[in-house]
């Protein structure tokens, strides 16, 4: 099975490695510069908790070097690097390629299915995390699981297959009938957390630490569910909350900065328009009212353009 990973950064390639440590067909593909040359010369670096595991040589091209076909692309950009990525992969793609998206956010299945059949779509959404300690090095910790579901099902033994290779190398990979509303979960939990640390400028700990931090959850996640239960979806708000409470102690996420704060901060464009941006864009559809993630929506924005403009 050749697997191509279109997005080398930090969740691609640690993804990545876990499946070319176990000895599965692995190619990167990335169009940055420093990150692709570094692999090509020294390997990738792979630094898990703490642990330097050494160097690994996974073939990586920029995008206009690559041939053949693969069996299964996993999409590994940021949301809105999602559509140039499907133009791109375009001549790479078999018509029984699998398309395995895990991105965070909200909105990913409309644009896939604008490239890739839905019967060959695997839509999903992960636990685990990851970083990049600079180009060519994989710094992540910890463990996680993804769950994922094809969004057409009428054959789902190559799913399946896919599922038990995962999880062969370790990447504990469900098949889930319930992946649309864990998306929504994830989703709502990220137009809080990553929303309103960006704005507060904040860890997530120190938002918990806001006497009123429930109010603000509160105000955001009835648009979350509203819209989420007019998409068809099982969208529970004390689910969500639930979770966003529960990793405020600096042992689980309360140190973190949110990963919409950390490209706010290195001025690079943020994926609100797939949390908050796509909550107010599915609202309109239902003509739901949705002030809170339109505010928060054009907040970020006025941040990102005033830094874009610094
Ligand atoms: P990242 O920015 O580290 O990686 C994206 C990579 O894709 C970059 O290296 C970039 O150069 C490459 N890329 C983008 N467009 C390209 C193109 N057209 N051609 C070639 N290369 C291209 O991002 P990430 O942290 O790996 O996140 C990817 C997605 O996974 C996001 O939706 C994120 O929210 C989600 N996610 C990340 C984590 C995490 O811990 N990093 C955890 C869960 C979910």
């Amino acid at each position: 099975m050749k697997i191509l990973f279109a997005g080398a950064g930090a969740l691609g390639s640690r993804f990545a490695y876990m499946l070319h440590k176990n000895g599965e067909d692995v190619t990167l593909i990335d169009s940055w510069q420093d990150h692709v040359e570094k692999i090509k010369k020294e390997g990738l670096k792979v630094i898990i908790d703490g642990e330097d595991l050494g160097n690994f040589n996974i073939p990586i091209f920029y995008p206009h070097e690559l041939t053949g076909k693969y069996d299964v692309v996993f999409v590994a950009t940021k949301s809105m690097q999602l559509r140039p990525m499907l133009e791109t992969l375009k001549p790479y793609l078999k018509e029984t390629t699998k398309v395995i998206c895990i991105l965070n956010g909200l909105g990913h299945v409309d644009t896939l299915k604008e490239y890739i059949n839905p019967e060959n779509i695997l839509i999903g959404v992960t636990v685990w995390t990851s970083g990049l300690g600079g180009p060519g090095v994989l710094n992540a910790v910890g463990t996680g699981k993804t769950e994922i579901k094809q969004v057409s099902e009428a054959d789902i033994s190559t799913a399946k297959d896919i599922v038990a290779k995962f999880n062969e190398a370790g990447l504990n990979l469900i098949y889930s009938d319930n992946v649309y509303q864990s998306i929504w979960h994830k989703a709502g939990l990220n137009c809080v957390l990553n929303a309103y640390c960006t704005i507060i400028d904040c860890n997530i700990g120190e938002y918990g630490s806001y006497s009123e931090h429930q109010k603000l959850t509160d105000m955001l996640l009835e648009e979350v569910v509203s819209v989420g239960i007019a998409e068809g979806v099982d969208v529970k708000h004390d689910v969500i909350s639930g979770n966003i409470n529960r990793i405020f102690p600096p042992t689980l996420a309360g140190l973190h900065y949110p990963s919409l704060y950390q490209d706010m901060k290195n001025g690079r464009l943020t994926e609100i328009d797939y949390l908050n941006g796509a909550v107010s864009r599915l609202g309109k559809k239902h003509n739901i009212k949705t002030p809170v993630c339109d505010l928060v929506t054009h907040i970020i924005h006025a941040k990102e353009e005033i830094n874009n403009n610094k």
